[in-house]
């Protein structure tokens, strides 16, 4: 049986996680989440149905909890996903940025580092702590190029700066202490379960209830877009074939503008939803975010190379799934949708 901690198992990425590792019968999966606004009751639901799945409730940055939560899981791998995500949120209020993001991630490396020095020699030398971040570490591009291994850290937000500080502590560990640490760099993603505070879902429930779908200044930023499961595939494989101390930048090569990825919603909204349609009319250019970064794009060579991985999802028709699993799964977002977050503007700085 090979086991496995996945912090921020209940939100988008790591649930995707739990759910790809789960799929091995041979699998015990161990998440540990603190249910913040952003984690959903239902999510852990479905994975509970699995049987060889068990949750944490506690804070990444209880050291305390932490250490005792590693012993007792005992996992051949780590996964670290815990971490405050949403930019907008980040300019409003940064704290629980700092504390989560970077003393959540010390405190993870910290547990992780006892629990791996007591390891018999085999077992810490197949051990791996999978840190993952994000493209937005290495702040904007230009119109052309592309982020690699090696791109100079310039983060512009609370939120990329708190990972940016979050991926040198982690990086650190490993060259300090010996921990197998790899780090992922990845764009953005997409797919189920991700919380209708982010452009992909906001858009496709605004949509769906007629409300103004707000395109940040002209909707020219650009993003490259990866289905999270492709996400999961790769970070699945780092645990596996990794090498520690080494970085792996995933992206999924479907640069879009976010006017271009709205504009596609409402066409897939027009052909679901015909009695909304066009829906393209509750398109409204709103003021931009401050400090916007204007293009991300991942060269995920590398990977691909050293680890054999390649995104399998085509964008367009990932895309429309994703439209299809919020029509199909209203249970998972009424309740959000009515108590938790209505979709309104955040992150203007005032
Ligand atoms: P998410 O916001 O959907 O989920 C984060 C989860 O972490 C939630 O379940 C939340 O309850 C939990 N959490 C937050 N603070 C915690 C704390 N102090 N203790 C324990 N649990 C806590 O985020 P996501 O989109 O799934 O992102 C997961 C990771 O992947 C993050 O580290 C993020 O920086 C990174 N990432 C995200 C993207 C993306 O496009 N979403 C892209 C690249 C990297």
């Amino acid at each position: 049986m090979k086991r496995y901690i996945v912090t921020g198992g209940a939100g988008f990425i790591g649930s995707a996680l739990c759910h790809l590792l789960l799929s091995d019968q041979e699998t015990e999966v161990v998440a540990i989440d603190r249910m913040t606004y952003a984690a959903n009751p239902a999510t852990l639901k479905a994975l509970e149905a699995h049987g060889r799945f068990r949750h944490v409730e506690a804070d990444v940055c209880d050291a305390q909890a932490m250490r005792d939560a590693v012993k007792a899981a005992a996992p051949d791998a780590i996964f670290h996903l815990a971490a405050e995500t949403h930019v907008d949120r980040s300019i409003d209020g940064p704290a629980y940025f700092i504390s989560t993001n970077l003393v959540g991630t010390y405190a993870m490396l910290e547990a992780a580092r006892e629990y791996w020095s007591g390891l018999a020699p085999g077992r810490q030398t197949a051990f791996r702590f999978v840190h993952v971040s994000t493209d937005e570490v290495f702040g904007s591009l230009g119109p052309d190029g592309m982020f690699t291994e090696t791109s100079r850290y310039d983060p512009s937000s609370p939120y990329s700066a708190s990972k940016a500080g979050a991926d040198h502590l982690a990086r650190a560990w490993q060259r300090t202490y010996g921990l197998p640490v790899v780090v992922s760099n990845c764009s953005n993603n997409y797919g189920p379960r991700q919380f209708p505070e982010k452009l992909i879902p906001l858009m496709i429930l605004n949509g769906l209830e007629g409300k103004r779908l707000p395109v940040y200044g002209d909707g020219a930023n650009v993003r490259d877009w990866l289905h999270v499961n492709d996400h999961a595939q790769a970070l699945r494989l780092m645990a596996q074939e990794g090498v520690p101390g080494e970085v792996y930048c995933v992206g999924g090569g479907a640069e879009r503008t976010n006017l271009q990825i709205v504009r596609e919603l409402c066409r897939v909204l027009d052909e679901r939803r015909p009695e909304g349609a066009p829906h393209e009319a509750l398109i409204e250019f709103v003021e931009d975010r401050p400090a916007h970064d204007f293009r991300y794009a991942i060269d995920p060579a590398k990977i691909d190379r050293e680890l054999g991985w390649k995104p399998a999802h085509d964008f367009e028709q990932g895309l429309a799934a994703t439209v299809d699993w919020y029509l199909n799964n209203e249970d998972w977002w009424r309740s959000i949708r009515e108590e938790r977050y209505q979709g309104q503007r955040l992150g203007q700085a005032r």
